[in-house]
């Protein structure tokens, strides 16, 4: 995958090994399975902590495959990527994220995550204006999740693209901070609105004196540089609570809400934000 400069990120961690039959059928089948729709998004609530209301929902991708039942995205996206359908797919995403954004009672916005080939793709301005177009959605509402894998390739031409993104107005999220080859200087160089700590910091909290320092020094700079902070994996009030003192703005995790499918979230804004 390197050599064909689809990303710079390892598609064949030997973890990931998929079952033969969904890795076979995923290939054969992946066109198919997007007509069928057996894709869906779950989307996953960010509680901002002055608030105490949903401010923003992440859409995440499921494979509702017929007889696998639900496939998580680590596995599939991956392989999306390698057969080289992740644009279409992403493309998708964009749209039903979008849309289904635009019925929400509050105002909520919607995250979506962009994976780095999506994000270096020419269309990617283009096909971000007509989900927006097609489903009426305000541009502030829209929020795009990358990695910081994105950064560290081409910055004058991700910068560009930043930018150009920005003027249509949608909110920039640096996601998964802290994992990859994390930068103090992105955050300067980068326009970002929010930067997502990890989920791994988050449950590491209480147990080694590193994490705590690390959370903090991040939410101070992120503070002083006016972005937000959302925490992510939050499982326990030990959690809650340490990650509100340490200052983080918004809070995403299993405490409040698995991510849930589209249809039930109206009634899961409802029981959070105690309307
Ligand atoms: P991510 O963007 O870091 O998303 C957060 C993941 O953490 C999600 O896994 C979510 O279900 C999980 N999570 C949320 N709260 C908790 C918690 O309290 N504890 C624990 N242990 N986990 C929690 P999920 O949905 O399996 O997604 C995995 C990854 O797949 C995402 O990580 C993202 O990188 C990728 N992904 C998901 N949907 C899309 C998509 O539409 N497009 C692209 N390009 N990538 C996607
Ligand atoms: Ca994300
Ligand atoms: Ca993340
Ligand atoms: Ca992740």
């Amino acid at each position: 995958a390197k050599a064909n400069g689809r990303g710079c990120h390892c598609f064949f961690e030997p973890e990931m090994n998929l079952h033969a039959q969904i890795r076979r059928t995923l290939r054969l089948d992946l066109r198919r399975a997007l007509d069928a729709r057996e894709f869906e998004l779950f989307y996953q609530p960010q509680v901002n902590v002055r608030t105490r209301k949903v401010g923003t929902l992440e859409a995440l991708l499921r494979w509702r495959h017929p007889e696998s039942g639900l496939v998580a995205p680590d596995r599939v996206i991956p392989l999306v990527e390698e057969i080289g359908l992740i644009v279409p797919l992403g493309e998708w995403v964009l749209e039903q994220a979008c849309a289904a954004a635009a019925g929400w009672p509050g105002q909520e916005k919607v995250s979506v995550n962009l994976s780095p080939v999506q994000f270096t793709s020419a269309r990617l301005v283009a096909v971000v204006t007509s989900a927006l177009q097609a489903s009426g959605l305000e541009a502030s509402r829209l929020e795009l999740e990358i990695t910081e894998s994105v950064l560290m390739r081409d910055t004058e031409s991700t910068l560009a693209t930043l930018h150009r993104l920005k003027q249509l107005g949608v909110s920039i999220a640096l996601d998964d901070f802290g994992t990859g080859y994390s930068s103090l200087s992105y955050l300067q160089r980068f326009p970002f609105d929010k930067v997502k700590i990890d989920k791994s910091f988050v449950s590491s909290l209480g147990r080694t004196a590193a994490s705590t320092a690390i959370v903090r020094a991040v939410t101070e700079l992120c503070m002083a540089l006016g972005m937000s902070t959302t925490a992510e994996g939050v499982e326990t009030e030990a959690q809650h609570a340490a990650l509100v003192a340490l200052g983080c703005t918004d809070l995403q995790g299993y405490l409040f809400s698995r991510p849930c499918p589209a249809e039930e979230v109206p009634a899961l804004l409802q029981k959070l934000n105690g309307a």
